[in-house]
């Protein structure tokens, strides 16, 4: 069977290359036809040679990704009809050691969907059974592809825990892209208020505004050169900007007690240390949605328009070779989805 994939070969190198794929599956094993691959931050630094995590060329990328199932190996039968709407983890886990008792994220073993593996960036792949999740049958399939980074904001806010989330009275969400936004739908669905969401990006200001978040305001600023005007405002703050100076600055902007959730930035910086003891402030790192997968599923279910307009730009696949050397770019967006089928 022919099958069109999305190939980084190294820095700057993409290309749309077809990598037949035969029909026999392994007994826990689901052909899937992917319909959208959606991009992140991380796709666009590795195909830029800016990644600094573990990563791989050539790769297949893609771990942001909604599909259909059209077979199944002969132990994954009774789990997965035809047709079923799939979407899967970007952390390939083992299962079986001590950390992924704990949070399958953090397996000593881990390999990375679309970074350090081949990612289902291709119009078909075959995915073990056990790293995907069912999306309800609807008519609105597009949204679904924002599953993997929604996970990644909810798996996140989980670890803030229910009681500092409930005593949060001022939050702050740095960086109205993908995660960010996501957060703040994540945080809304938790009867979370009171949330300030901000960005530099207009594109970003001008789709928060558009999806009509009741309990989110959004502001079109950097804070982090605000700090004056809101130090020691926050209970909550969420960094989902990658900017540099976001988590120096939020020290300033949390309340003492305070809590910083770091989605984002990932290079080392310089912080006041002393700032985190003399504020008690909590500061909290996550990585990975593994975990946080049906409820982001559910979360999708209930706000599908809204999450939908988060994605600014339609490629179809044929055009992504050209899309990736002379547009990526030239126009701001917050997610791009490549239709692939
Ligand atoms: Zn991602
Ligand atoms: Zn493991």
């Amino acid at each position: 069977m022919n099958n069109l994939s999305l190939v980084i070969e190294s820095k700057q190198q993409l290309k749309c290359i077809n990598k037949p794929i035969d029909d026999h599956l392994l007994p826990d094993e689901v052909l899937i036809k992917v319909h959208y691959v959606a991009l992140c931050g991380s796709d666009i630094k590795l195909y830029k040679g800016q990644y600094t995590a573990p990563h791989r060329y050539p790769i297949i990328l893609g771990h942001e990704w909604i599909g259909e199932v059209v077979a199944t190996g002969i132990s994954a039968e009774s789990k997965w009809c035809e047709k079923d709407l799939v979407t899967g983890d970007c952390s390939i886990y083992c299962g079986s050691c001590e950390q992924c008792k704990k949070n399958k994220n953090l397996c000593e073993r881990v390999q990375k969907r679309g970074i350090t593996i081949d990612g289902a960036g291709s119009q078909y792949v075959k995915i073990s059974s056990k790293y995907l999740y069912k999306c309800p049958k609807t008519a609105v399939t597009r949204p679904y592809v924002l599953t993997e980074p929604l996970a990644v904001a909810v798996e996140g806010i989980k670890k803030i825990g229910s009681q500092k989330l409930s005593e949060a009275k001022e939050v702050l969400i740095l960086g109205a892209g993908g995660i960010g936004a996501l957060s703040a739908i994540a945080l809304i669905d938790q009867g979370v208020s009171n949330i300030t969401i901000s960005d530099v990006e207009e594109v970003n200001i001008r789709t928060i505004q558009s999806m009509g978040l009741t309990n989110a305001t959004p502001i079109h600023a950097d804070m982090t050169k605000n700090v004056s005007e809101y130090v020691n405002h926050f209970d909550l703050i969420i960094e989902a900007s990658g900017n540099e100076n976001a988590i120096v600055s939020s020290l300033h902007l949390l309340r003492s007690g305070g809590t910083l959730l770091c989605l984002g930035h990932q290079n080392s910086i310089h912080i006041d240390f002393g700032m985190v003891i003399k504020k008690s402030l909590n500061i909290i790192g996550s990585i990975g949605g593994t975990g946080g997968f049906q409820e982001a599923i559910r979360i999708i279910e209930r706000n599908e328009k809204c999450i939908t307009k988060l994605i600014t730009r339609m490629v179809p696949i044929d055009l992504v070779q050209h899309f990736f050397s002379k547009e990526l770019d030239l126009q701001k967006n917050v997610k791009i989805v490549i239709e692939m089928n």
